[in-house]
């Protein structure tokens, strides 16, 4: 179930991508970007903040999963990978949320291991009190307390991502 008026609207949203965009193409100024997309959830997010960096960029995808219905599994699956060779590249992990940071702690191992020439990570949401490993978050949206969003991406059983803003979403028991 949908809860109350929208957590961050339409106009909250796109303001804080155009700051975050603005930020990140003062950092990467004179640089070549390849911006990695962790889909399904940040699928509406990357798309709005990569119009708005003003850097050469290359985009790649890859797909992981930690969660059934509403909860965490702890374990993560990557269903498909990126093909890009990122060996010598500047990386920008683009993602929706972080809330235990096991998926995000999973995927960033993985491609340091390819040695880029630096990876960061910019994620629209971030669920601090729910950290169970450290990650280093370089560009962060909001950081939310810790409720169960829909929205702008943010799905529940894959449902309720096509809006365009962030709600709360309440188990109907
Ligand atoms: P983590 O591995 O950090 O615990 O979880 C990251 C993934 O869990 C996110 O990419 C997202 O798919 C999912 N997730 C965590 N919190 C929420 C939430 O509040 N709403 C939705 N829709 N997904 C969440």
């Amino acid at each position: 179930m949908i809860t109350g008026k929208p957590l961050y609207t339409v106009e909250q949203i796109q303001q804080r991508v155009k700051e975050m965009a603005g930020q990140i193409s003062k950092d990467y100024e004179g640089e070549e970007l390849l911006s990695v997309g962790i889909l399904r959830g940040s699928f509406m997010f990357f798309s709005d903040i990569v119009k708005l960096i003003r850097v050469p960029m290359n985009i790649d995808f890859l797909i992981a999963s930690s969660y059934v219905k509403t909860h965490s599994t702890g374990k993560i699956k990557l269903h498909a990978d990126i093909r890009e060779d990122i060996k010598g590249r500047h990386v920008l992990l683009i993602e929706d949320i972080v809330d235990t940071g096991l998926t995000l702690a999973y995927i960033r191992e993985m491609l340091l291991a390819r040695k880029p020439a630096s990876l960061k990570i910019c994620t629209f949401l971030d669920k601090k009190s729910r950290r169970e490993v450290d990650v280093p978050l370089d560009y962060v949206g909001f950081e939310i307390p810790n409720k169960y969003v829909v929205g702008y991406g943010l799905d529940c059983e894959n449902k309720f991502r096509n809006l365009p803003y962030i709600v709360v979403f309440k188990k109907s028991s």
